[in-house]
């Protein structure tokens, strides 16, 4: 292997909308960039699951793509930071390559009678204190359990033997090192409800108690260093995987929140507020979870986290489920036609509520409707509700922690929408600072691996040379929300506890 010419680093984000590769500079600058958007398959209510063949081709041709674009070689390439949507998850046959079921997305909510049956057993209090997590069908364990029996009762050509098991950070490095590599990192398996955040390695009594051989799991290293080579065939040339994160991990990251009290808050498909709470680990007391930030062998950052499943996802509904917009961008200047939501409010329990509720039975739903209430109306109250959401979130670390959340540092597909930016300014009667490159997550990782190769030395300083696109003030908005809020919750409040 032969580095010397090496002066780039490639991310690669894959992420639940879509997957990305981006090239980053010596100066940490983006310097191209490829994405495809991923489809999403709805094959019953409530269940989400992707093709994991197709989120390894999007990741090969988005590689090509950047690489081809910018006329670079793979030996440019010093190192790839991989970041990816976490909790989803899928088994493969090692000997064929083959997934043996698509994958299920960490929306899916199939799993949630499971989930009940060992609540009603009384499993949720110590499960929550091994994993830092809720029992919740959001996590990869329930899910993990269910395809299992499922290739039991559908596949009895598979040998047991041959299963592999993975979230989509092992899948794609198993694809990239040609099927030599079987890992993970700590902040991937810490989201799997199978991995014990005292000791981060994978729990016997939980992969007992959810019927999971440890065999098939991966192998769980730490998030910065050495994970094997790319196969020389990708990029004709093996380039080192010298980083892996979860998606949300990764931005925290990248937004320099590497100590107690610093905050940020993603706006993708779900919204995740993140507090890193340093070498301390956190318990909330206020339906956040505990979670790892990353290792780097020689100590563990853990986090407290708000993760909120339908965000930008309702906008992508808007779009291709009810066809009521062209784009998600359109959203902005919609909402903006009108004063308010004319009393429509939205609950976006497309996929039951996340935190602070943690209820896998609510459903979506539109209330407060009137003849008046237009298609700018219904399209304003999903913005709005995205930045209530968010609230009750920071209401929650604001009552776990001595000091209450002063600045917000945004990013995500979703925060290029200044509306939705101002409005969430003033629901929270805080600041937001949106930085100019809004994919902290591929950032994060590609800092990450670039840091761990040798690429780069200095954290702070490499943190320090990302911009700030704009600063959202609380500005007059602020005045009306709190009924609204208010209003809204009562919402949500009804929305509850829907399906059985
Ligand atoms: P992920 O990493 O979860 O795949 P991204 O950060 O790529 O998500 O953001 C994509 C999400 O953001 C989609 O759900 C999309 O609907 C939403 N989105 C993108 N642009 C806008 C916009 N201008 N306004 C509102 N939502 C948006």
């Amino acid at each position: 292997m032969n580095h010397s010419t090496s002066n780039i680093i490639l991310g690669l984000d894959l992420g639940t909308t879509g997957n990305r590769a981006i090239l980053f500079n010596q100066e940490g600058q983006v310097i191209a960039q490829a994405y495809q958007e991923l489809r999403q398959f709805y094959p019953q209510p409530g269940w989400v699951e992707h093709d994991p063949v197709a989120i390894w081709e999007d990741t090969y041709h988005c590689i090509q793509q950047v690489v081809q674009n910018r006329g670079i070689s793979g030996s440019e390439i010093a190192a790839i930071g991989l970041t990816v949507q976490r909790e989803t998850c899928l088994l493969w046959d090692k000997t064929t390559g083959e997934p043996l079921h698509p994958a299920i997305v960490w929306l899916d909510r199939r799993t949630a009678p499971l989930c009940r049956e060992l609540t009603e057993k009384g499993h949720a209090e110590d499960i929550q204190n091994r994993t830092g997590l809720v029992l919740d069908a959001y996590f990869s364990a329930t899910k993990l359990a269910w395809l299992l029996k499922w290739v039991q009762e559908n596949r009895p050509d598979i040998n047991p033997q041959n299963i592999l098991a993975g979230t989509i950070d092992s899948w794609i490095l198993w694809k990239l090192t040609g099927s030599k590599v079987h890992a993970t990192d700590r902040s991937n398996a810490s989201r799997t409800l199978l991995m014990n955040l005292q000791t981060l390695n994978w729990d016997p009594t939980l992969l007992n108690l959810f019927g999971i051989p440890e065999e098939i799991m991966p192998e769980i290293r730490d998030s910065f260093g050495y994970f094997g080579e790319t196969d020389p065939d990708i990029m004709g040339f093996s380039v080192p995987i010298m980083a892996i994160l979860g998606d949300q991990q990764a931005a925290l990251f990248a937004h320099g929140c590497d100590r107690p009290g610093l905050v940020k808050c993603t706006y993708g498909t779900g919204c995740f507020l993140i507090a890193q709470t340093g070498q301390e680990l956190v318990r909330s007391h206020h339906q956040l979870l505990s979670t790892v930030a990353w290792t780097d062998g020689n100590r563990v950052n853990y986090a407290l986290e708000g993760a909120m499943f339908t965000t930008g996802r309702a906008v992508q509904w808007l779009r291709d489920g009810l066809n009521l917009i062209n784009s998600a961008g359109e959203t902005e200047a919609i909402a903006r036609s009108v004063p308010d939501s004319n009393g429509a409010y939205f609950v976006p329990a497309l996929s039951g509520l996340g935190a602070p509720h943690w209820d896998m039975s609510a459903r979506g739903a539109f209330f407060g409707l009137t003849a008046g209430v237009t298609r700018a109306h219904l399209v304003r109250a999903v913005l709005e509700a995205v930045a209530y959401q968010v609230k009750e979130v920071v209401d929650a670390i604001n009552q776990d922690s001595d000091t209450p959340v002063q600045r917000l540092k945004v990013d995500g597909g979703a925060c290029e929408n200044d509306f939705l930016m101002q409005f969430q300014a003033d629901v929270l009667n805080i600041p937001l600072e949106r930085p100019t490159v809004l994919d902290a997550t591929a950032q994060g990782a590609a800092f990450a691996a670039g840091l761990a190769v040798g690429f780069w030395t200095d954290y702070h300083t490499l943190v320090q040379t990302r911009t700030l696109d704009r600063c959202f003030e609380p500005g007059p908005g602020k005045v009306t929300v709190a009924t609204h809020f208010a209003q809204w919750q009562k919402a949500v409040s009804r929305a509850k506890n829907w399906v059985d």
